[in-house]
């Protein structure tokens, strides 16, 4: 991939850093002013394969689009070109290999005399439904809705 982005668009890639301690959803990111791409942690355990002959090649083919046309949409044409020349069949916005979310507790905040607190959703349905109350252990008041 080396040889090929320097022989076909004069871009050396050799010094480009390459981590691997993304989280979240997306695969792969590129900072083209530090040259630097840093890769899905939890998808490189899972998917070594796919991230280095699609991944990776997506993101080289990013930084390889931005040094040679600076202003090219993120995955316009140029992009296209350039990752098919690096040897991505199918080049492709997205990927489609599934990350564990962060999963998000949903909270609903109540009030009583002294503090605020986060109920869970099952608490507040059971609160809202009139089958439980739920009071402060520190003033005994009541719980309700902030
Ligand atoms: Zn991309
Ligand atoms: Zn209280």
């Amino acid at each position: 991939m080396n040889r090929l982005a320097q022989s076909k668009f004069g871009v050396d890639i050799s010094n480009l850093k390459i981590s691997y301690n993304l989280k979240g959803q997306r695969a792969g990111i590129v900072n083209p002013a530090k040259k630097e791409i840093r890769l899905n942690k939890e998808l490189c355990l899972k998917y070594p394969e796919k991230m280095t002959n699609e991944v990776l090649v997506h993101e080289v083919a990013h930084f390889v689009t931005f040094s040679i046309s600076p202003n090219a949409k993120p995955h316009g044409k140029e992009w296209k070109y350039v990752a098919r020349t690096l040897g991505l069949d199918n080049p492709k916005t997205t990927h489609n290999m599934p990350t564990t979310k962060a999963r998000k507790v949903k909270g609903y905040f109540y009030k009583c005399g002294c503090n605020t607190y986060k109920l869970s959703s099952i608490r507040h349905n059971r609160i809202k439904r009139k089958e439980a109350e739920y009071a402060c252990k520190y003033c005994g008041e009541k719980l309700r809705k902030a």
